[in-house]
């Protein structure tokens, strides 16, 4: 039902399915697990119990309903449970609100996750990075960054966006890009048409269709990886501007202007 990513330590990473393409992503050892957006809490509960493990924390990055909508009654089930989420939006049972660059301890866990702000999507989103007590990076980043995509800007501009994304590239590259849906096909076939003669794009389509066709989520990506393949962190690139600004009849005079055109191209694809 879920996929199992273990990072080489006591820490796993798990997917679990929601809703049509929702990913609610749960960290956790062998005792207590932290979930992340978990917008419904039926599957959540049932993966606690197959695995036997208590809810210590949830992470919010952002207020949409497919994000907290599982809020309430998972701390009907675990009262103690510490709801952390960004204090420039309203989270329904948020216990902690966080900032940009807020570090939080997950002692359970032996780990540190640093707040970042990514707005664009939503005005108040966040984002939190973290390493594992080996030190393998991760990043939970909502609906900011998707393998091959980005989130659409409901109440932020292009620019905003752009240095948001670039905030998350800025990232090690081996960091493992927890993203909150399962866009990544539809993404990159969007993205093969931006960048046809892109061979790595070719390469990851195979792989993604392959995983996608055995019923397996193809996340987590990495930093490294988006960065050859999507187009939205690939707004410096000749191909790209050439692509989005024939898609738009007309030139892009810098690199948020060409984030603007993909976004337009990919809303309309
Ligand atoms: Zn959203
Ligand atoms: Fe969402």
């Amino acid at each position: 039902m879920t996929n199992c990513f273990s990072i080489p330590s006591a820490l796993q990473l798990n997917a679990i399915p929601a809703f049509n393409d929702n990913y609610i992503w749960v960290l956790h050892n062998t005792e207590q697990a932290v979930v992340v957006d978990p917008g419904d809490a039926q599957p959540v509960l049932a993966f606690l119990a197959q695995h036997q493990l208590q809810l210590t924390t949830i992470l919010i990055t952002h207020h949409h309903k497919d994000h907290v909508g599982g809020i309430s009654q998972l701390l009907q089930h675990w009262p103690a449970t510490t709801v952390y989420g960004p204090a420039q939006e309203s989270i329904p049972l948020r216990t902690q609100a966080v900032h940009d660059q807020d570090k939080i301890q997950l002692a359970a866990l032996g780990c540190e996750l640093e707040v970042l702000s990514v707005p664009g999507h939503t005005a108040g989103h966040v984002a939190y990075f973290g390493r594992s007590d080996q030190g393998e990076p991760f990043l939970f980043c909502g609906d900011t960054l998707f393998s091959g995509g980005c989130g659409r800007l409901f109440e932020g501009t292009a620019t905003q966006m752009l240095a948001s994304l670039n905030k998350l590239t800025a990232l090690p590259p081996q960091t493992l890009v927890c993203c909150a849906h399962e866009y990544t096909l539809s993404n990159l076939n969007w993205a093969l048409e931006v960048e046809p003669n892109n061979s790595d794009l070719h390469d990851y389509y195979q792989q993604a269709a392959a995983l996608r066709a055995a019923q397996q989520p193809t996340l987590p990506s990495t930093i490294g990886l988006e960065l050859r393949i999507n187009p939205f962190l690939r707004t410096h690139i000749p191909a790209v501007q050439l692509s989005a600004s024939n898609y738009c009849s007309g030139r892009a005079s810098n690199d948020s202007e060409v984030f603007a055109q993909l976004r337009e191209w990919k809303n309309n694809a």
